[in-house]
């Protein structure tokens, strides 16, 4: 009989040093690609919040100086925290201080996003095929929207480089869709992204929203509901000046002479002397996403993007991982590959009810 002790030192130690809960997952992915399950052409993301083990009672207040070095000689879950605070999907994601941070856990978000209470949690990232919903990517990452933005562009190229899986679509929500994300997968990847644009340029005060203004490429200006153009510059300045703002935003103005004049002018730009519109610099992957949010393959990969939440579903209600075991990025990125690799697993007993063909060695 092996020792008691055998299990979890095996478990922090070998098995997290060989990676092979990673290893474990990506043969499934395999299996499933030999047999045929896997289809290729079109992708979904996702991410979903779980629980960490880790409570508000034993937490520390954001602001609070915490000697997070001395924590660490006694925490494996701390000595990680400090190890990913430079990396993309935890410490670097943000830098906003949350509300509490978890003594025995920090790389746990603190997270309202739910409603009701707020808890700690990770995120489980999911990048599935949407053939037969095979999960071909799992990946860990801070509870919020950049790290799991940063999660999907991780497992985008990892599935590239380690399945040569190259998609022509991908569908996800609006937390997706932000404009350096769409020209990422547009211009880098050639990726036609499904996925509902973020814009926060609806107005709600009653005056003109940024949508009743048209862009005309022939001569980069906006044409204002008047009729009059809104260009980049009214004026030439002696000394050049860059045409985006550091926010890689463009500014399209109108003229005041033309604004002064306009009977609109209370419905447009009350408070200022002429209309402003920005433009985004990636605003091209913008007006592409926003085109085949109009066609009915977009509706058919809106149908399709449910597949992941079902994934998500099952995860928590079946699997019962509504709530992490493992503390630190590390323990959430092994029970959460894990979990992918079963549910991977299970998919292939589902889909080969006669089970999988023994594959040639
Ligand atoms: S106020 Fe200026 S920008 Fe607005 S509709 Fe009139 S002319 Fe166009």
């Amino acid at each position: 009989m092996p020792d008691h002790s055998t299990f979890s030192k095996n478990r922090h130690g070998r098995f997290r040093d060989s990676d092979m809960l990673r290893e474990l997952f990506e043969a499934t992915v395999r299996r499933c690609m030999d047999e045929g399950l896997v289809g290729g052409e079109g992708f979904a993301v996702d991410a979903s919040l779980i629980k960490a083990d880790a409570n508000r009672q034993r937490s520390a207040e954001g602001s609070e100086t915490v000697d997070w070095t001395a924590l660490a000689e006694t925490r494996r879950s701390v000595r990680e925290y400090l190890d990913t605070l430079d990396e993309a999907a935890w410490g670097a994601a943000s830098g906003v201080k949350p509300k509490f941070v978890s003594k025995s856990d920090p790389a746990a978000q603190w997270t309202g996003a739910l409603k009701g209470h707020a808890f700690f949690a990770y995120a489980t990232n999911y990048l599935i095929d949407l053939q037969h919903a095979v999960i071909v990517d799992v990946e860990a990452s801070r509870a919020i929207r950049q790290a799991e933005v940063g999660a999907a562009r991780t497992m985008i190229e990892r599935t590239q480089d380690r399945f040569d899986l190259w998609p022509a679509r991908l569908a996800a929500d609006s937390a997706y869709g932000s404009a350096d994300n769409l020209a990422w997968l547009v211009h880098e990847r050639g990726i036609e992204p499904h996925i509902p644009v973020f814009d926060k340029s609806g107005r709600q005060d009653g005056t003109f929203s940024r949508s009743e203004f048209t862009y005309d490429h022939d001569q980069d200006a906006y044409v204002c509901p008047a009729g009059k153009l809104l260009r980049q510059r009214q004026r030439t300045y002696r000394n050049p000046r860059p045409l985006a703002d550091e926010d890689g935003m463009m500014r399209y103005r109108a003229s005041k002479h033309d604004c002064d004049a306009c009977a609109m002018k209370p419905r447009c730009c009350p408070n200022t002397p002429a209309r402003k519109i920005p433009r985004s610099i990636h605003e091209g992957a913008r007006d592409m996403a926003r085109a085949i949010a109009e066609t009915d393959e977009y509706a058919t990969s809106r149908r399709q993007r449910k597949k992941v939440e079902m994934l998500f579903a099952h995860l928590k209600r079946i699997l019962r991982l509504d709530r992490l075991r493992l503390r630190g990025p590390l323990g959430a990125r092994d029970e959460f590959h894990l979990a992918a690799a079963a549910q991977n697993l299970r998919k292939l007993a589902k889909l080969l009810p006669n089970g999988p063909q023994v594959m040639p060695a």
